[in-house]
C-alpha cells in the first residue's frame, strides 16, 4: 500500500478541517483528491507530507509513519504544494542543482527531471522569466528530483490558461506507471483527465470514493 489514512482529525482552534478521514491507495494509483475550496484537502496533504501534525488517527506513506518517521516518509514523497516556493532569481539548472544537493541526488538526475517535464525549451532560464505553467514544471521537476515513489500535487493546475494546463495534464499522466500520484483540485475535469479514481471530500469528510471506469477501458 502506498498510502494509508486511518481516521485522521486535525482541527485549527475551533475549525474542525477533517473528521475522521480514511482511505488507502496502492501502488501506481493515480488518485484525485476533489472538493471546494477549505473541504480540508491542503491539511490532509500537508499531514501526509509531515508538515503538520494530526490531532488524532494515523497514516503510512509507503509503510512509514507520518508520525513517528518523518524522514523515510519525506523520502518517498514527491511533494509539489499549492504555493509553490521558487527562487525567481536563480536559473532553472540551479534551482535544481541546489536541491540535488539538499537531497543527496547526482547531479545527472537534472536532465532527467527536465526531460520528465518538457523543461527541456525553457531550462536555459532564471525561473522569473518563465510563464506560469513552466513554473509550476520547475516545482514538479523538483519533486520528482529524488524520484520518490509518491507523489503529491496540491491543486497543480490552479491559475493556468487551458493550453498550459493541458500540457501539465500530459506531463503528470506520463510521469510513469510505477509512481504513485495523489493530486488534489477543485474541479471534476481535472481528474477525468488525469485520474483513474476520484476520493470526494467536502467540510472535512470523505463523501465518496470511486474508480473512473472509462479510463480503465482505454488502457
Ligand atoms: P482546501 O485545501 O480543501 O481548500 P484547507 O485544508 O486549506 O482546505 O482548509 C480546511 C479548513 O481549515 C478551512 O476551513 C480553512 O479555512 C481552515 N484552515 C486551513 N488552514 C488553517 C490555519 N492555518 N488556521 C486556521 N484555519 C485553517
Ligand atoms: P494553502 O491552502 O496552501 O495553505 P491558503 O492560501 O489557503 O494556502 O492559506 C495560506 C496560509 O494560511 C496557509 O498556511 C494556511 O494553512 C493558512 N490558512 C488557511 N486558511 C486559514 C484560516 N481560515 N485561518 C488562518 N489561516 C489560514
Amino acid at each position: 500500500m502506498s498510502i494509508e489514512v486511518n481516521s485522521i482529525s486535525k482541527s485549527y482552534g475551533e475549525q474542525k478541517a477533517l473528521n475522521e478521514i480514511s482511505f488507502k491507495i496502492e501502488k501506481g494509483e493515480i488518485v484525485g483528491f476533489l472538493g471546494p475550496n477549505g473541504a480540508g484537502k491542503s491539511t490532509l496533504m500537508k499531514i501526509l507530507t509531515t508538515y503538520l501534525l494530526a490531532d488524532s488517527g494515523s497514516a503510512l506513506v509507503n509503510g512509514h509513519d507520518v508520525m513517528t518517521n518523518a524522514k523515510a516518509v519525506q523520502q518517498s514523497i514527491g511533494y509539489l504544494p499549492e504555493h509553490n516556493p521558487l527562487y525567481l532569481d536563480l536559473y532553472v539548472r540551479e534551482y535544481l542543482a541546489f536541491n540535488a544537493d539538499v537531497y543527496k541526488v547526482p547531479k545527472s538526475r537534472i536532465e532527467e527531471v527536465i526531460q520528465l517535464t518538457g523543461l527541456t525549451p525553457e531550462s536555459h532560464k532564471k525561473i522569473s522569466q518563465l510563464s506560469k505553467g513552466y513554473r509550476q514544471r520547475v516545482g514538479l521537476a523538483n519533486a520528482l528530483l529524488h524520484n520518490p515513489d509518491v507523489l503529491i500535487l496540491d491543486e497543480p493546475t490552479t491559475g493556468l490558461d487551458p493550453n498550459q494546463l493541458m500540457e501539465i495534464r500530459n506531463v503528470i499522466k506520463n510521469i510513469g506507471k510505477d509512481k504513485t500520484i495523489f493530486l488534489s483540485t477543485h474541479i471534476m475535469q481535472e481528474v477525468e483527465a488525469i485520474c483513474d479514481r476520484v476520493i470526494i471530500i467536502d467540510k472535512g469528510q470523505i463523501v465518496a470514493d470511486n474508480k473512473l471506469d472509462h479510463l480503465v477501458a482505454a488502457d
